[in-house]
């Protein structure tokens, strides 16, 4: 129903003249997979669809899209784009949101890892409601949907975006559920410095520097990234743990206040390593520290343009 209503708004959009783009997904070349689909080709919204592998955070190709854009939004892409327009690198007025009432997306990997098979050797996969069903050797298994989707949609706090020009489907209400969303991040939390200094040295360690994390994210949106700075030189370009470590843990200050937990960053790393363990708690830091969550309000003021007296420290008083 949704990618009927999609497929017809988005054709309307780009014949009224509306927009000059629409951006949404299509079904990607390998099973189970979605692309994004950035076009001006009325014919082209035939290849609009919504489905639970829709996985990319469309919000991310907006500040190098020129002219006006109309763009499928789950609630976390809504949320990306508002902080985009907080930060000024968007403006509202070029822009029609089309919303997806998102009920979580499927992360393939758990459902290869509880299957024991290869996506390729999946015959099918399905949703109904709170089960999801695999097909796989002619025979069919059952999943409770929460052990399915990605550690972050287990956490949404806004499955529907609340603002937009067009709602795709009926609203769905948050159901966080941030123990089983955060059992890896309490896991770290349980080891010692020392035990959690020798994991990130290893996890580190196994990192490429191919910057997926980064290009993948509509946080990290700097023309000139500091790692390509020769001039101090921040970090060695070749891959090593200290380095890579460091990148981290400045791409993340870099993102506090922007962050909008969409998952993206950790499910592109080719290497797996827990990249939401440092993104989600530096968002629950900020929101501890600040009271502030990412991209909910576009007429609040960005995180870090933000004052406020009981904030400062003795100093600055
Ligand atoms: S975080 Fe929320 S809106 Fe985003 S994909 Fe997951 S369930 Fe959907
Ligand atoms: S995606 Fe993974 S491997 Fe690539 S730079 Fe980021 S952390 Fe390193
Ligand atoms: S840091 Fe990761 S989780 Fe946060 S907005 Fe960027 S891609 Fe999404």
């Amino acid at each position: 129903m949704m990618e009927k209503k999609l497929r017809q708004e988005a054709k309307a959009l780009l014949e009224q003249k509306r927009v000059d783009w629409i951006v949404g997904f299509e079904s990607g070349s390998l099973k189970f997979t979605t692309t994004p689909l950035i076009t001006r080709n009325v014919a082209d919204t035939e290849r609009l669809v919504i489905n639970p592998f829709i996985t990319n955070n469309l919000a991310n190709f907006l500040t190098e899209i020129e002219g006006r854009v109309g763009i499928v939004a789950k609630g976390c892409e809504s949320r990306s784009i508002v902080s985009l327009i907080q930060d000024n690198k968007v403006d509202r007025e070029d822009l029609v949101i089309l919303a997806v009432p998102c009920p979580g997306i499927i992360d393939l990997a758990k459902i290869e890892r509880l299957v024991g098979k290869d996506r390729d050797e999946l015959d099918d996969i399905t949703r109904d409601g709170d089960k999801v069903s695999v097909k796989v050797d002619g025979k069919k298994k059952d999943f409770a949907v929460a052990d399915v989707l990605f550690d972050h949609c287990l956490a949404c706090e806004l499955p529907t975006p609340t603002k937009y020009d067009i709602l795709l489907g009926e609203p769905r209400q948050p159901t966080p559920d941030l123990k089983v969303s955060g059992q890896n991040i309490a896991g770290l939390k349980a080891l010692t410095s020392a035990e959690r200094w020798t994991k990130w040295q290893d996890e580190m360690s196994r990192c490429i520097r191919c910057y997926a994390c980064r290009n993948v994210c509509p946080a990290c949106f700097c023309e000139r990234c500091f790692v390509e700075e020769t001039e101090p030189q921040w970090v060695m370009p070749m891959p090593q743990w200290p380095d890579n470590l460091i990148f981290q843990v400045i791409r993340n200050i870099h993102v506090a206040g922007r962050c909008t937990d969409c998952g993206e960053c950790e499910r592109v790393c080719p290497v797996n390593i827990p990249l939401r363990s440092l993104t989600r708690e530096m968002y629950d830091i900020v929101d501890e520290l600040f009271k502030f969550k990412s991209g909910m309000d576009k007429d609040a003021l960005p995180l870090m343009v933000h004052y406020e007296q009981e904030e400062a420290e003795e100093f600055f008083k």
